[in-house]
């Protein structure tokens, strides 16, 4: 391809680590994606600190290279603070399984009610809504509506509704524990519980929370959070995750301008999983959490996940292994070895997008943007146009081999020479490479 390019990747090929330099920059990179994010600020100190150390201790997989290294092990951290593979809703061995929600006000614990509702039903379940959110006038209201909308009764402190008879009003804790006892009774398999919000942190709603907590002995608590926050996402997790404790989280809103900072920020300073995305007001507007999608919005790569994937294809480590020992073994470099790695390279046009995104690489993406990927499928059809045997011994292919092959893939006998000059080329280094026993990416310095 180029001499620019053949030399970059030599150049990182037998460096095998970045430069304190480059891991610098790039940390320097994700700490301003993260603060655009609306990750609170000390998270993302700990958490470029904990980057800055993994990519310094070069863990270099022999099949990446050391920027898609930096780019995974950033990958790999966010996944994991974000909750790993994503959790589904505990549910109890003996239903029935009691889910308390809380949060701010407007955080959208009643809406959410509603969703789960849907979510569960779906499954086969039973819910019945719980409605101890006494505090707001219409609160009762709201949650009987979104009850309707969802096809789930609402147990309420309010006469004429779903048959109670002795519904003890004006006290939340009273009624959340009536609720779960006739869940119990009527055979939900699931019970929800709405609770009153806070407008800010408030000691006596909080203590009214944990009571319910106590009356109520959940199997989950869920934290509901409004996604838009920012900043706050940390105060206000830390006051419930003391005030009242969670098991899980919600993160609500996340189709507004919501940049995922605050799941980033919740998750870190609880280290409590986040099990759904709400995101919008329909009830149908709800999903699980992916903690993996939330990591590439957060770093807004994209699908840098998709682009690790494909490199790791491209610089399979047992392809390269195998190569390294097949060549070891004296065994000579072929045209068919030499199109398995212009496919490999094919791949690696993808790379470009990624690699703009890293600083430091900045003469790798130079290079890289002068990678054509037509030029591998030209190279291919020369390839193909060639027997078996001439592919095994290019030396074969004399003026009229070389006409017809030039004819069979739509090219010309230029080309088709240029391609036979540069393989040669590819095959003398490949012999190098085996003496001098590197396994590495075979064939890059060839293109
Ligand atoms: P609560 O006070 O915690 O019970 O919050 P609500 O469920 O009453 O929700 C407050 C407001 O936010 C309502 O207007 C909801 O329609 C709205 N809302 C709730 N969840 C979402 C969401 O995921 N996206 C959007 N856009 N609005 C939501
Ligand atoms: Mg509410």
């Amino acid at each position: 391809l180029s001499d620019r390019l053949t030399s970059t990747f030599k150049h990182l090929r037998t460096r095998g680590r970045l430069s304190e330099a480059d891991i610098d920059a790039t940390v320097r990179e994700i700490r301003r994606a993260l603060l655009d994010a609306d990750v609170a600020v000390s998270v993302v100190r700990e958490f470029t600190g904990k980057v800055r150390e993994r990519a310094l201790s070069a863990e270099v997989s022999g099949a990446l290279n050391p920027a898609q290294q930096v780019v995974k092990i950033v990958n790999d951290e966010l996944v994991a603070i974000l909750g790993g593979d994503a959790r589904g809703l505990n549910l109890a061995k003996n239903p029935p399984t009691v889910i308390m929600l809380a949060g701010l006000q407007g955080a959208g614990k009643t809406t959410l009610a509603g969703k789960l509702a849907v979510h569960l039903r779906e499954q086969g379940h039973t819910p019945l809504l719980v409605a101890a959110d006494l505090q707001r006038p219409n609160a009762v209201t709201q949650l009987k509506v979104v009850g309707e909308r969802a096809g789930a009764p609402v147990y309420a402190p309010h006469p004429g509704v779903a048959g109670e008879d002795e519904v003890p009003t004006g006290d939340p804790v009273a009624v959340a524990r009536a609720g779960v006892e006739t869940a119990r009774s009527r055979q939900h398999d699931v019970v929800i519980i709405d609770t009153a919000g806070r407008l800010g942190i408030d000691a006596e709603l909080m203590t009214q929370a944990s009571e319910i907590r106590e009356a109520t002995q959940p199997d989950e608590v869920l934290f509901v959070i409004d996604a838009m926050i920012g900043q706050d996402a940390v105060t206000t997790a830390r006051a419930f995750a003391d005030g009242v404790g969670f098991t899980g989280v919600v993160l609500s809103k996340l189709d507004g301008d919501a940049r995922g900072g605050a799941a980033l920020s919740v998750a870190s300073v609880t280290g409590r999983p986040i099990l759904f995305a709400s995101t919008g007001e329909k009830l149908t507007d709800f999903e699980p959490f992916y903690p993996d999608r939330m990591a590439s919005r957060i770093l807004d790569m994209g699908d840098v996940l998709t682009l690790i994937e494909q490199a790791e294809k491209a610089f399979d480590a047992d392809e390269a292994e195998r190569m390294a020992n097949k060549l070891a073994g004296g065994e000579d470099f072929t045209l068919e070895d030499f199109l398995v790695q212009m496919q490999g390279m094919r791949n690696m046009g993808s790379m470009k997008k990624m690699l703009g995104m890293l600083p430091g690489m900045g003469q790798m993406r130079e290079a890289l943007e002068s990678f054509d990927e037509r030029e591998v499928d030209r190279i291919e059809a020369i390839v193909r146009s060639m027997t078996p045997a001439e592919r095994r011994n290019p030396k074969l292919i004399n003026g009229s081999r070389r006409a017809r092959i030039a004819k069979g893939s739509g090219s010309t006998t230029t080309a088709v020479n240029q391609l036979l000059e540069r393989f040669a080329g590819a095959q003398k280094m490949m012999k190098q490479m085996a003496r001098g026993g590197g396994g590495g990416m075979p064939g890059m310095g060839a293109l």
